[in-house]
């Protein structure tokens, strides 16, 4: 299977995010069947279903991989993937669980209304992993983009509008993968020295 750019070596194993979302609205219109909008539902903070929504994503951005190890969970947010402005005021389609996906601030902020053709929807897919077919991390934990995509437009665009390249980018991969080795290893005698490592650079993160 490919590598997927938004985990690390750590990553806890995937989910099947297309299932669990339909199962998760299924259960929203049975217990309120009068709610029309399910992203008004899912959208409402520290509820269950909000709960439950960013479990099904592992607690993780479908656009840059960022976890709550790294972020606060407050800074995580439920995006229309494919954006509202699309829809034609149709806040009922616009809000379908299918469209929604869990994004850190950062990246909805960037995405705002970036709008794609609709055969790019299947193509930057980030519930099936489509999206790690046009993306790869390189050694250097950089976000690259595909050779065979350099060309392509809306690639790019979404790449850079995203902020995909931006430096940050490789020190939250570098945090993530220093969490992950830390809860691996975490009963090593010596892992309190690591975690003394870790909190220094995620202060440092914190200051940028
Ligand atoms: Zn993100």
């Amino acid at each position: 299977m490919k590598n997927d750019y938004r985990d690390t070596v750590y990553g806890v194993p995937k989910k099947n995010i297309i299932n669990e979302k339909k199962a998760l609205e299924e259960r929203i219109k049975i217990e309120h069947p009068k709610v029309k909008i399910i992203y008004n539902q899912i959208n409402k903070k520290d509820s269950e279903y909000n709960k439950q929504f960013r479990n099904i994503y592992n607690n993780k951005c479908a656009y840059c991989g960022i976890t709550t190890d790294v972020i606060s969970s407050d800074l995580f947010e439920v995006d229309h993937f494919i954006c509202e402005s699309s829809f034609n005021g149709d806040s009922i389609n616009a809000g379908k669980i299918s469209n929604l996906v869990l994004s850190c601030k950062k990246c909805n902020r960037a995405k705002k209304d970036f709008i794609w053709s609709e055969a790019y929807s299947q193509r930057l897919n980030v519930d099936d992993d489509s999206i790690t077919e046009l993306f790869y991390r390189d050694e250097d934990y950089s976000i690259r983009i595909e050779q065979e995509f350099i060309a392509d437009n809306i690639i790019c665009s979404f790449h850079r509008k995203l902020k995909l390249d931006e430096e940050i980018r490789r020190l939250d991969y570098l945090l993530m993968s220093m969490y992950g080795f830390y809860n691996k290893y975490s009963d090593d005698k010596n892992i309190e020295k690591i975690l003394k490592c870790i909190i220094l650079l995620q202060k440092k993160r914190n200051e940028l």
